[in-house]
């Protein structure tokens, strides 16, 4: 159930109603939006009694909640959620947020010359991963701790925002302390206990599409993170497995506009991981700006034939610079901007 408060319910009133609903045994969550705030409840097992709190000063309404997630829906907030990552950077409404970066830091050089391609694009987010999920056990399982130090140089010399995978609990507690946003990977997206520990994190997630999970476990997946108390969730659609070869995976586009209308959560598109293929990564980041994803996350590599990981999809940073020029007025177009402004005018 939520409790939809009235547009002049006072802070007092909405932390009584909220008091309500602990002594009941269940967990408030407030939900501040641009009109009125709105408190969702979990915890509960069966329904709600909605007489013990429609009562109370303040509520305009308790409405049932039709779905199976609650935090992450529509009905508990009408405008989308942007997530702020401080420094002008957000992600979400009217700002397209650009991750640029390797699949995998390799070294301190190699981040550094891809970071200094990033910036100067005008992409305000660096990824690269530190702990990387591979499907062989014998290919390059990343740098750990030295690559995440690697990576909090990059923030300090570049003043890029750090986007990293986290691979289970024990990463999890080192990623959290190098990196601005946490991402939890295709391969993880039901890791449940990761998930609830990703939910008690201060840091913003980045939540990718586990390689066969429908838009429900998507949406269900970034509720675990909701319900534990962090709604700072980006969700990522990043390609599924089909039928189809002449891709990695097949992106699935129409997802965007269907979370859009579902969720107030932010979605960004991953055409590398989504095609595996570098000269489908420009017109695909086309399609997705224009389809309304709220950001792209594209792996860069400047010596891509070399690269440790994924180097068939990243591209270089030369046409990672054209990538933003056209990803900036398609944005344009629709009223949107690229997170952070244009780039090298700023460095
Ligand atoms: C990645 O972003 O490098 C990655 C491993 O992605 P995914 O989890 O989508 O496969
Ligand atoms: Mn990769």
């Amino acid at each position: 159930m939520l409790v939809m408060m009235k547009a002049h319910a006072t802070t007092a009133e909405i932390e009584r109603v909220c008091r309500r609903i602990e002594e009941l045994g269940y967990r408030a969550h407030p939900i501040p939006g641009i009109n009125r705030t709105a408190i969702g409840i979990t915890g509960n097992r069966g329904p709600v009694d909605a007489t013990a709190l429609d009562t109370l000063p303040g509520v305009a309404e308790c409405l049932p909640v039709s779905k199976p997630y609650k935090l992450v829906s529509r009905e508990l907030r009408e405008d989308p959620t942007i997530v702020d990552l401080g420094d002008g950077v957000r992600i979400g409404g009217a700002e397209l947020g650009i991750i640029a970066g390797p699949c995998a830091v390799e070294s301190h050089e190699q981040a550094f010359v891809i970071a200094r391609a990033v910036r100067a694009a005008g992409a305000r987010l660096f990824r690269g991963g530190a702990y990387k999920p591979r499907t062989s056990p014998y290919s390059f399982q990343g740098l750990g701790e030295e690559g995440l130090k690697i990576l909090a140089e990059v923030r300090a010399e570049f003043g890029l925002k750090i986007v990293t995978e986290a691979v289970d609990h024990e990463s999890l507690e080192l990623v959290e302390r190098y990196s601005d946003v946490i991402q939890i990977g295709a391969r993880n997206m039901q890791n449940f206990s990761l998930l609830k520990q990703v939910g008690r994190s201060c840091r913003p997630v980045l939540l990718k599409r586990g390689i066969s999970a429908t838009l429900d476990e998507l949406l269900m997946a970034a509720e675990y993170i909701l319900a534990e108390g962090n709604y700072n969730v980006i969700l990522c659609e990043r390609g599924v497995r089909t039928f189809a070869d002449h891709t990695r995976n097949t992106l699935d586009l129409s997802v965007v506009p269907a979370v859009h209308s579902l969720s107030h959560l932010p979605i960004i598109v991953d055409p590398s991981h989504g095609t595996g293929r570098r000269e489908k990564v420009l017109p695909l980041s086309r399609a997705a700006v224009a389809v309304g994803a709220d950001g792209l996350i594209i792996e860069v590599h400047h010596k891509p034939d070399e690269a440790l990981s994924d180097g068939n999809q990243s591209i270089l940073p030369a046409h990672l610079e054209q990538l933003m020029m056209e990803i900036r007025q398609i944005a344009a177009v629709l009223g949107r901007r690229v997170a952070g402004g244009s780039g090298e005018h700023e460095i």
